[in-house]
């Protein structure tokens, strides 16, 4: 079976919205950060002349590539190898840990530097590292916090958006030792600063993932803000990459779209601070080792589906996560997936195979927020609405079926149509408050106990037409 994450054994996202909304402190963090980030996606999307334009032409490359994936993917390969770069293919999460941890154990290393990456996050590579006896250090400042809080990201650029100053304050405190640490955040970073160093200058291997493979030149693109990424690329002697199939582009001249696109959608930053190009190795300058894993795991089913293909268009910025008014409400964990929010709703199922999250594509309010601010313009409602379908085909609820039958029978003729509103009239008594029925119970107590449902009236637009042509209307 396929796993991203833990969604395979998350609750429902209903039930596990619910305890997440229950949370005032962790609302409370969501809403401010998300706030933060879409007022600088904002200001830097309305000063470009032509954002629509670059969203466009960014569809179009990555729609291209999906329809060319195979030339494009041998091109890749062929050209790394050529740059001194090994290339593996890894079907799914088990056998892309598996090369991991072969190529670390073949240095007999016991310790690796990583770079933020969804990826690993996604084969759960941390945990297989350990099991292997190889201790993973994280070194982007978020995913620190998280590893040292023993936590889960809740949200694809920024993991730890659910934790404020002072519980990173409190982590840092007990987990690195440092009793009298103060809150400022130089305080904080600074203790990140010294925890890390040592790691960067001692630790021979390093580990990333991509944001982009460029075909034509076998390089690999990565982009930071912090400058751990440039640490952990160029200062050990092993450097492993693990990156889905979908991130190859054609060219070079590519990256021009997407160097715009992505820091403005993903940090509201014009241009990401550290942006890191390399392909193979160069004796005397950099690793002398590089490996690349190129993960499938589910990919290739996802293309397969012509409507949700364009789910592998994504880039990973999360702009579809700050704008969603139910992330912004539950945020990441509540989606009990790696990838969360309304990319995580239309992706995890998808990868993960729609059984063990059939509660995902209802986690929305299709109210097109995504789709508005998607750097790519992956129509996520539309794909939403097709998942949903592939659910009910697969077999609804038993409560949807009867419900569906019961209505299907009630609208197939004025008569039985009369007949159902008389019997829905005496049994929703007991539940009438004024207008609105409150508290159905059984099946119906889903529907009632998070919207509302108008009572019957006691006369229908048909009596009372009735009553009109005999001049008896009021
Ligand atoms: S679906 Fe679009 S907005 Fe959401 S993370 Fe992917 S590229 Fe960004």
């Amino acid at each position: 079976m396929i796993r991203v994450g833990n969604a395979a054994a998350a609750p429902e996202f209903a039930v596990a919205a619910d305890q997440a909304l229950a949370n005032v402190q962790l609302r409370r963090n969501v809403r401010h950060a998300t706030e933060v980030i879409r007022g600088k996606r904002a200001l830097v999307v309305a000063e470009s002349d032509d954002w629509q334009a670059l969203r466009e032409s960014g569809r179009q490359i990555k729609a291209h590539v999906l329809r060319h994936l195979d030339s494009y993917l041998e091109a890749f390969e062929e050209n790394c190898t050529r740059a001194g770069g090994h290339v593996h293919w890894a079907a799914d999460a088990d056998g892309a840990n598996r090369i991991i941890v072969d190529i670390i154990r073949s240095h007999g290393e016991q310790e690796v530097i990583k770079v933020k990456t969804m990826t690993s996050d996604e084969t759960r590579l941390n945990a297989a590292l350990e099991g292997a006896g190889i201790a993973p250090h994280e070194t982007d400042l978020a995913d620190l916090i998280i590893q040292l809080g023993n936590d889960t990201p809740s949200h694809i650029v920024v993991p730890a958006l659910h934790r404020n100053r002072a519980e990173i304050r409190e982590i840092f405190r007990q987990k690195m030792g440092l009793p009298d640490l103060g809150g400022e955040p130089h305080d904080l970073t600074t203790a990140a600063r010294q925890y890390l160093r040592e790691k960067f200058l001692r630790v021979p291997v390093g580990f990333s993932g991509a944001n982009f493979l460029i075909a034509e030149t076998g390089a690999v693109c990565v982009v930071e803000s912090e400058g751990n990424g440039r640490m952990c690329l160029t200062l050990p002697r092993v450097l492993i990459t693990l990156a889905g199939i979908e991130k190859v582009i054609p060219a070079l001249r590519d990256l021009e779209v997407f160097l715009q696109l992505l820091p403005r959608s993903a940090t509201g930053e014009r241009m990401n601070p550290y942006n890191t190009l390399w392909a193979g190795t160069t004796p005397g300058d950099g690793p002398e080792e590089f490996h690349i894993v190129l993960l499938d795991n589910g990919r290739t089913r996802v293309l397969a589906d012509p409507v949700s293909r364009e789910t592998l268009q994504c880039i990973r910025c999360a702009a579809c996560l700050n704008a969603c008014p139910v992330y912004r409400q539950t945020g990441g964990h509540a989606y009990g997936s790696i990838y969360s929010g309304p990319i995580g709703a239309i992706l995890t199922p998808q990868l993960q195979g729609m059984q063990h999250s059939t509660s995902l594509p209802y986690a929305s309010s299709l109210c097109g927020a995504c789709y508005e601010v998607c750097p790519v313009k992956i129509n996520i409602p539309e794909i939403l609405i097709h998942l949903r379908r592939r659910i009910v085909e697969g077999g609804a609820p038993l409560g949807e079926r009867m419900g569906m039958k019961g209505a299907a029978l009630a609208f197939s003729s004025p008569a039985w149509l009369r007949r159902a509103q008389m019997i829905g009239r005496f049994l929703q008594r007991p539940f009438r408050k004024g207008d609105q029925l409150a508290h159905l119970p059984g099946l119906f107590a889903a529907w009632t106990r998070t919207r509302d449902l108008p009572a019957l009236p006691a006369q229908s637009f048909r009596d009372w037409w009735a009553a009109r042509e005999r001049g008896g209307a009021s």
